[in-house]
């Protein structure tokens, strides 16, 4: 049995919900904490299970009452995960995934040390431009310069992370993933 909380970040397009799902399917007690955003569903997307989608000013009143764990801006939208995705998980030794941006992850490990994160980093450059163009939805197609020059300067600060788990064969980045998870996660 695994708990406690994880962290998973990098670039956007790394690759870090796909190896969420697969990592989730090995390890069914993990649970992911839907993050709450003010950017507009993509097709296919249901508020409560990918996320909360929160209008800007419901979002600021709940970052005034000091309801978010994190918080961050990114690509003109803000993103935060909410306290309650957490607490009641991890008062019952419910292991718990968040899928974060760079600053959100930052402020994670200033305010839960514990936590354990890993940084996604992409086979290089052009694999996560051509993941991130893959993925063709129009916001990301929209905002793709702003997005890759984000990209980069996340990938600038793998370093600070003590695990970085490189996501070429997917199938090897989720082994690698739960290993990690097992030993540390106890
Ligand atoms: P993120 O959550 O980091 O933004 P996604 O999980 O949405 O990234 O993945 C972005 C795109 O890359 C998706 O189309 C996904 O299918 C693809 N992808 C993920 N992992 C790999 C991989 N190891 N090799 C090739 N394509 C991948
Ligand atoms: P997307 O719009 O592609 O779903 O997400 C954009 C970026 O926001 C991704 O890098 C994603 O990991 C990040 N993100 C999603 N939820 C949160 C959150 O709760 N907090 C922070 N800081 N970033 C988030």
């Amino acid at each position: 049995m695994v708990s406690g909380v994880l962290v998973v970040t990098g670039p956007s397009g790394v690759g870090k919900g796909t190896l969420i799902e697969n990592l989730r399917q090995r390890v069914p007690e993990l649970e992911l904490s839907v993050s709450a955003t003010t950017r507009k569903p993509r097709p296919g997307e249901t508020h409560g299970v990918d996320y909360w989608f929160l209008p800007d000013e419901e979002f600021d009143r709940r970052v005034a009452d000091g309801e978010f764990v994190e918080h961050a801006a990114y690509s003109g939208r803000r993103y935060g995960t909410l306290r309650s995705e957490l607490t009641e998980r991890v008062e019952r030794g419910v292991p718990v995934v968040l899928e974060i941006e760079l600053q959100g992850a930052r402020q994670v490990r200033a305010t839960m040390p514990e936590a354990l994160q890993i940084f996604i980093a992409p086979p290089s450059f052009e694999a996560l431009r051509t993941r991130l163009v893959g993925r063709g939805d129009p916001e990301t197609l929209q905002h793709l310069d702003a997005r890759l020059q984000t990209a980069r300067e996340e990938l600038a600060a793998q370093d600070e992370f003590a695990e970085v788990v490189v996501n070429d064969r997917l199938e090897d980045a989720v082994v690698r993933l739960e290993e990690i998870m097992r030993g540390a996660m106890r």
